[in-house]
């Protein structure tokens, strides 16, 4: 059999492109991370050929004794890490896991309450755009605009004026950690649902570094593919057999048809790393990191919201810089530091333009990356931005950056 060199040179030489640009730049995308190649062989491996849906031991078709097995090692791994006692591994990605419980807990105009989008909420907690918004009533919660911590305050009146079905704690851009067991005090005085949505900080709270949602949460949601160091995939996790079971339903058949029991099989890989000492150690090495990225952005004069992280990422106010997101974004791009444009709390600008970026830690973390690296990467920020703000030709030290980063990389090689 020919590889995808001989097969497919065009294909390959894409493949080779993007190889080289995660080697060669700095990943600063806080929902990103570098995957083992043991996840990446489990991935690449002879289950994608494999149909087999239903679940293990009750399949809709035959010869799936194999992948069975495979699917069983994710499901325990998960329940060890996470400390629950069921968990779907099958839904193909976080926004899926997050359909998956509101079929199975809501029906379309029902309420539900999260965390806004422009306070660090995710899109499938109740954006316009999104099913979430469309097909039900969302009414959110935001943060406290002194100290852009959650305003349980207000998530409280809301719940209570409301009466949501479910209520979501988690989010994609909120850095400090969540008072899981206030938002059960919460939903319990409404009857709801308490759906803790972790994507973020799932890696986190594997290795006790981040509060774990059991056992406040009646549903936890995950990606696999953040902190967490899996492929790109979701789950569900429960303590309740009955929601258990209607969570199962909601998967497949209801949302999916076959599983990928690929990307399972690299959960299980991931899973299986997860569990180890080793892990423990990185998660609180990329708390600590940071929290050295902060500290020096704020030291380059740069506003962290919230004033800080607890977590692996944190959301960087430039209005002191007078510059965008989208401008920044573009420049530490062409400097070879990879982030993503972010609204901040309260933030005037539109989505495409916005006075934030988000940066974390998880991916530099597992190339070998410690607070020395972030501080100095830090450092490169406020000069390439600074470059920025005087409006004048920044070619020059965004070329001198970019000359740095590519030595840093070459110290701390990925692949
Ligand atoms: N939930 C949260 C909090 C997220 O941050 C994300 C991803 O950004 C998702 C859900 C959705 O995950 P996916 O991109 O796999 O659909």
């Amino acid at each position: 059999a020919q590889g995808v060199d001989a097969t497919d040179p065009d294909l390959a030489k894409v493949l080779g492109r993007e190889l080289k640009r995660q080697q060669d730049q700095i990943e600063l995308i806080a929902s990103e991370n570098i995957v083992s190649k043991a996840v990446l062989e489990a991935q690449g491996s002879v289950l994608t050929n494999k149909y087999a849906e239903g679940y293990p031991g009750k399949r809709y078709y035959g010869g799936c004794e194999v992948v069975d097995e495979a699917e069983e090692l994710a499901r325990e791994r998960a329940k060890r890490l996470f400390g629950c006692e069921f968990v779907n591994v099958q839904p193909h990605s976080g926004s899926q896991a997050n359909q998956a419980v509101f079929m199975s807990t809501m029906t379309p105009g029902d309420t539900f309450m999260g965390m806004d989008l422009a306070a660090g909420g995710h899109l499938t907690h109740g954006k316009n755009v999104n099913q979430s918004g469309k097909w039900f009533r969302p009414v959110h919660y935001g943060v406290r605009a002194q100290d852009h911590l959650i305003d349980y305050d207000q998530a409280e009146e809301v719940a209570l004026a409301e009466k949501p079905k479910v209520i979501i704690a988690g989010g994609s851009a909120y850095s400090r950690q969540i008072d899981f067991a206030r938002f059960r005090q919460i939903a319990d005085k409404v009857d709801a649902i308490l759906m803790c949505d972790i994507a973020h900080y799932a890696g986190l709270v594997a290795a006790g570094v981040y509060p774990n949602p059991f056992p406040h949460a009646h549903i936890v949601t995950t990606t696999t593919h953040k902190t967490l160091r899996g492929p790109r995939g979701g789950m569900v996790m429960t303590n309740d057999k009955k929601l258990a079971k209607k969570i199962d339903s909601a998967v497949f058949p209801g949302l999916q048809g076959g599983p990928l029991m690929h990307v399972i099989a690299a959960k299980a890989v991931a899973f299986g790393e997860a569990l180890k000492p080793e892990f423990k150690l990185y998660a609180r090495q990329v708390i600590d990191n940071a929290r050295a990225l902060a500290d020096s952005l704020q030291s380059a004069g740069f506003k962290i919201v919230s004033n800080g992280t607890d977590s692996h990422l944190m959301l960087v106010d430039l209005t002191p810089k007078g510059v965008t997101g989208a401008d920044a974004e573009e420049a530490l791009e062409r400097a070879g530091i990879t982030t993503n444009k972010n609204g901040i709390p309260f933030d005037p600008l539109p989505p495409m333009q916005t006075s934030g970026l988000r940066v974390g830690s998880p991916a530099g973390t597992t190339r070998g990356f410690g607070p020395g690296e972030f501080r100095q990467i830090g450092q490169w920020i406020g000069e390439v931005l600074d470059g920025l703000k005087t409006g004048g030709d920044n070619t020059a030290v965004e070329q001198k950056v970019r000359a740095e980063v590519l030595q840093l990389t070459k110290r701390f090689p990925i692949y």
